[in-house]
């Protein structure tokens, strides 16, 4: 009644988290299921005190037995409750345990991908994904066959010991057992749509709510705040009638849940009732059947909600499933060394579209740059350059044409060896929540502090550096909220220094900086050229001049290519127009 449709795929599916996931937690898995079945025995158990010591209360014996019964039924309760706690905290561990290592995998798994499935996937559902679905999972591993096994074999047990008392006790409890599940399976199926849309609504509220704060500068800026509100009243007004429902339907759950028992209860009273006055049964045994009736809601209410559970892991499943399953379509190479010294860079025939059967960005382009020189690239925004570097670093591959690092097809090395040779500063520095030194070694320890600050006092920061509190160890928020944007350029400088790569790439901030640190900058650029090689993605004339070669692009394609001094002296070249009027004129 829980799974929609059997798949044979999926059950494989269980089949693989559970042999990876907890099967090596066997020993935790041990210890929670002999709690449980101890839990089982102890709450069948009770009654049975109960019983006899109504009994034996009723016979006017001695009071010594009933002592002694008072005294067990304490202890067998205490035992039961410490049980009980045992066993929380064993399937709350366990459940964390294996999930922990599946939310490293996904983790592990998502930062492999490509960009091209980060670009399609939204941090949000990412989050989902490794969170949300690993939750629903966690429940699954935790307790749900334990807890079903459990819980199935208490009913049974309950059953067996009430047919032990009399047949008919116990052929009417057990159509109780059966119409229940049935009745409150029937009720669930109005509830439940309900809940999931208002489940629905609320994500995306969160996702609004979520949206709006990180926008809200930009918001606030261009004057869209009466536009955000009506949105928000429009929302919160979708919401209102929802979440009456959502809540009726929740209620109306619940109550039936509870007539449910009472009729429970009420039949277990009148065969009781019927049998005392045959004198077929003791007030004891009334008194016991009464107990047991109520013991039932506990497991059927329980494998009601774990068949819940199955159906929600059912879903995450699917979803994890397909996560992992997703491959990436940048794959490490076999792995090649580089020769010593700065690389050399060759675009061979080059074309690239972002989507495969989209626009091509680049078209044919053919670029080469020997070893230790510095090109210079321009064109106008939306020509290419940044995806020209974003190729190098191999976050995508190009669908024709060839791109060669040292002469080395960039496809063979493995992804970690091209990325500690190819450094990029980008447009954006993405800075992290921690420390300055974090920040700038990415948490590599291996690199000294010393070598931090040497690389600091060399890119001319030390005056920046200075004026941080508490030096390395100065707190940055994530966003780099608290840095400036040439600050935060100068950091990434400062982390390109440390990994010492062979090729730099340089996506100039195309915003203006102030003055003081444009020198800086222009002095840490001067520094970071030297014994590289280098391509530059310029703005501004300045910065072209540092340039050996130049390389303009038009529209995804190479329009101009040469050494910086020739084309400079060629008046037919766009450069050298560009040098007259301005970069702005010529590229605009
Ligand atoms: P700018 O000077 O503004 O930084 P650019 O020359 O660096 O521009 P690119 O970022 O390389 O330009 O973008 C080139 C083209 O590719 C643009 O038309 C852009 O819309 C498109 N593009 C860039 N990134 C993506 C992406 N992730 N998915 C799809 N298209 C993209
Ligand atoms: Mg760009």
């Amino acid at each position: 009644m829980s799974r929609t449709k059997e798949n044979p795929k999926q059950d494989r599916q269980y089949g693989v988290m559970i042999k990876r996931y907890l099967l090596p937690e066997w020993r935790p898995l041990v210890w929670l299921g002999v709690l449980l079945l101890s839990s089982i025995a102890l709450q069948l158990v009770n009654p049975q005190i109960i019983r006899y010591f109504i009994d034996t209360a009723q016979g006017q014996g001695s009071l010594t037995p009933l002592y002694y019964a008072g005294g067990l039924f304490i202890a067998f309760s205490l035992i039961q409750q410490g049980v009980s706690v045992a066993a929380s905290y064993f399937s709350e561990n366990l459940g964390w345990k294996t999930t922990n290592k599946l939310r490293v995998d996904l983790a592990a798994h998502c930062l492999s991908l490509d960009m091209s499935f980060h670009k399609k996937h939204t941090s949000g559902s990412l989050i989902e994904r490794v969170d949300g679905d690993v939750n629903a999972l966690a429940q699954f591993f935790s307790s749900f066959m334990i807890n079903l096994a459990g819980n199935g074999l208490l009913t049974l047990g309950i059953l067996v010991l009430l047919f032990r008392e009399n047949i008919w006790i116990g052929i009417v409890m057990a159509v109780f057992v059966v119409g229940s599940m049935w009745a409150i399976q029937r009720i669930r199926q109005f509830a439940v749509p309900i809940w999931t849309r208002w489940r629905q609504v609320n994500a995306e509220y969160y996702g609004f709510i979520g949206e709006q704060l990180e926008g809200t500068e930009d918001t606030r800026a261009n004057g869209a705040v009466g536009f955000a509100m009506s949105r928000f009243y429009e929302l919160t007004r979708r919401m209102l009638p929802m979440r009456v429902r959502a809540f009726l339907g929740y209620f109306l759950m619940w109550s039936t849940t509870i007539l449910v028992f009472a009729l429970g209860n009420a039949a277990a009273f009148i065969v009781c009732a019927f049998l005392w006055k045959r004198g077929e049964l003791t007030i004891g045994s009334a008194y016991l059947v009464f107990y047991y009736t109520e013991l039932l809601a506990k497991p059927i209410e329980k494998i009601r909600t774990q068949l819940e559970d199955l159906q929600k892991a059912d879903a995450s499943l699917v979803r994890i499933g397909e996560l992992l399953a997703t491959r990436s379509a940048v794959q490490d190479g076999p792995g090649a060394s580089l020769p010593r010294g700065p690389a050399t860079v060759d675009l061979r025939g080059v074309t690239f579209a972002y989507e495969d059967d989209g626009p091509a960005t680049l078209r044919d382009v053919n670029l080469t740059l020997e070893s230790g020189r510095t090109l210079g690239l321009l064109g106008r925004t939306g020509s290419g350059k940044t995806t020209i570097a974003r190729l190098l670093l191999r976050f995508y591959d190009p669908q024709q044409g060839a791109v060669l690092l040292s002469g080395t097809d960039i496809r063979s090395f493995k992804l970690s060896e091209l990325r500690s040779q190819v450094a990029m500063v980008t447009q954006n520095i993405e800075i992290l929540a921690g420390t300055v030194r974090d920040n700038l070694t990415l948490l590599d320890d291996r690199i000294p502090d010393s070598r931090i600050l040497e690389v600091i006092s060399d890119l001319g920061l030390d005056a920046w550096f200075a004026g941080l509190p508490d030096g390395l160890d100065t707190h940055l928020s994530s966003g780099g909220a608290g840095l400036s944007a040439g600050e935060g350029q100068l950091l990434a400088f400062a982390r390109v220094f440390l990994t010492d790569p062979r090729l730099v790439i340089l996506d100039e901030a195309s915003s203006r900086l102030d003055p003081l640190t444009e020198s800086r900058i222009e002095a840490a650029v001067d520094r970071l050229l030297n014994n590289r090689t280098c391509i530059i993605i310029a703005h501004r004339l300045a910065t072209i001049q540092r340039a050996d070669d130049i390389a303009i692009l038009e529209q995804g394609q190479v329009v101009e290519h040469g050494k910086r001094a020739q084309l400079a002296e060629d008046p037919a070249s766009r450069f050298n127009r560009m040098l007259a009027v301005g970069m702005e004129e010529v590229l605009v």
